[in-house]
């Protein structure tokens, strides 16, 4: 107890002592010691709940009463109530004030913010800007339900992924020119965010970027066919002092082209939404491509396996399928030292993707540090610049096929170890695959039917 209850508490014991003294003595002298002593007991209970009651008025008043002074185990009581009344109310204060400063921040927000409620999935309470952005309007819209009151936007499916739902663009439901990305924040058990933003610039600005790259790409293919046409007619017998020269400006002119071959091949491959064709496509035929392009590029200095285990097809664009696989295949033999493997295989896939499929290639090549990893899909993203320059790569191989795979729904996984080698494994899930005998499945660009049989 700290000092001042204690003292105030003997203070009224004392005093309740002096009084019974004081009875008792009364008692005595007029010679009725018991019935003085229950009158000045009756005296002192009277007189505590006198206090209780004035405690009681004090916690239950509307208006502030003054702290109480004065002595004793009440007044001590009085002023230990007074005092938690005066910092709750100073707590529930500063809470408030909080509370309106959040409010004032999510409303001043130029994203619009609603409150949904998580079971009925009615708006609870919303910003600004979700008017403007959503249409949403105060007090009209409050407690109506989300997906009723957007009607036009595809929510239904959306909400009911939960925590779950990824980010979703949709045209807004007031102008079809403006384009959001909207957001779904699970942030209490009964309550979710939805953060709808307007990314309308962002897109412009992605599809500039695509535009610029792709026309750019697109001018420079004439001049350098022409450039590497007179380089080729230029018959360097006649003069033998420039053939150096020449062999080294073929190869600069052939590395552009290439560039500029991905390059476009990258942008028709951002422009797409989805897969312009799904058709089967014949895998044993693909394999046997890939088989002949890695013999080639490798000039019999690597060792190279084909193993097919899977036994099925695969549905989606042949052209960008081989054009991935094939990337895959050339950067294992360009990162692999001479008498290295190179292993392609087409097998099923693990429990984590039940009747999928994966096409791997693994090389037992440089291997790749770790801190890489994730940026090695990035366009022009090099481990060593000049392994890759010296090596004809163009730093746009993975980007090509990272894109390829998404547009097959498609996940690439890299594992690597540097100084053992690399594993590029392109897992497909089970609605890409087809069984084998199905006709109807188109061969990759250049697929030898022989070897297809083989
Ligand atoms: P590049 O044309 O330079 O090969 P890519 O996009 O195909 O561009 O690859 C990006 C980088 O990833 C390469 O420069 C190389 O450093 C690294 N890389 C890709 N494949 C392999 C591999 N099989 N082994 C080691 N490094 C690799």
């Amino acid at each position: 107890m700290p000092p001042h209850a204690r003292s105030a508490w003997l203070r009224t014991l004392g005093l309740l002592a002096l009084c019974m003294a004081a009875a008792a003595l009364l008692g005595l002298a007029v010679g009725h010691p018991w019935p003085v002593a229950t009158l000045a007991a009756l005296g002192v209970l009277g007189w505590h709940y006198w206090r209780l009651r004035r405690v009681l008025q004090r916690l239950t008043a509307r208006r502030r009463l003054p702290p109480p002074s004065g002595e004793g185990v009440w007044n001590e009581l009085d002023r230990l109530l007074h005092r938690s009344q005066a910092e709750m109310r100073g707590r529930k204060r500063r809470l408030v004030e909080m509370l309106r400063a959040y409010r004032a921040v999510a409303a001043a927000l130029p994203d619009a913010v609603v409150v949904v409620d998580r079971n009925s999935q009615r708006v609870q309470w919303f910003n600004q800007a979700s008017g403007p952005l959503l249409g949403l309007r105060y007090p009209g819209d409050l407690g109506v339900p989300l997906v009723q009151r957007l009607q036009p936007l595809p929510l239904a499916h959306w909400l009911a992924g939960g925590r779950n739902a990824e980010p979703l663009e949709t045209p807004s439901p007031l102008d079809p020119a403006v384009t959001l990305s909207m957001r779904l924040i699970p942030y209490s058990e009964n309550l979710w965010l939805l953060v709808a933003r307007d990314v309308s610039r962002l897109l412009r600005l992605e599809q500039m970027r695509r535009d610029f790259v792709a026309n750019v790409s697109h001018e420079l293919r004439t001049p350098l066919t022409v450039v590497h046409g007179y380089l080729d007619l230029i018959d360097d017998g006649q003069y033998p002092e420039l053939t150096p020269m020449l062999a080294e400006m073929q190869r600069q002119s052939q590395r552009m082209a290439q560039l500029v071959e991905d390059l476009l091949t990258l942008s028709r491959l951002e422009s797409q939404d989805g897969l312009p064709a799904e058709e089967p496509v014949a895998m044993a035929p693909m394999l046997s491509t890939l088989r002949r392009e890695a013999l080639a590029l490798s000039q019999g200095q690597h060792g190279i396996t084909i193993e097919d285990s899977a036994g099925v097809d695969l549905v989606g664009s042949g052209k960008e399928l081989h054009s991935a696989f094939s990337n895959l295949v050339a950067n294992a033999i360009r990162y692999t030292p001479a008498g290295g493997e190179v292993t392609v295989r087409f097998r099923a896939d693990g429990p984590a993707n039940p009747k999928g499929v994966v096409l791997e290639v693994s090389d037992t090549g440089y291997g790749i540090p770790a801190a890489h990893l994730p940026r090695i899909t990035e366009r022009f993203y090099r481990v060593s610049t000049s392994r890759s320059r010296e090596s004809g790569g163009t730093g746009l191989g993975l980007a090509i096929v990272k894109h390829v795979l998404q547009l097959h729904r498609a996940r690439l996984e890299i594992t690597s170890e540097v100084g053992r080698g690399s594993i590029f494994a392109c897992h497909f899930s089970r609605d890409r695959v087809r069984r084998r005998d199905e006709p109807g499945a188109s061969s990759p660009p250049g697929a030898d039917p022989a070897a297809a049989r083989a």
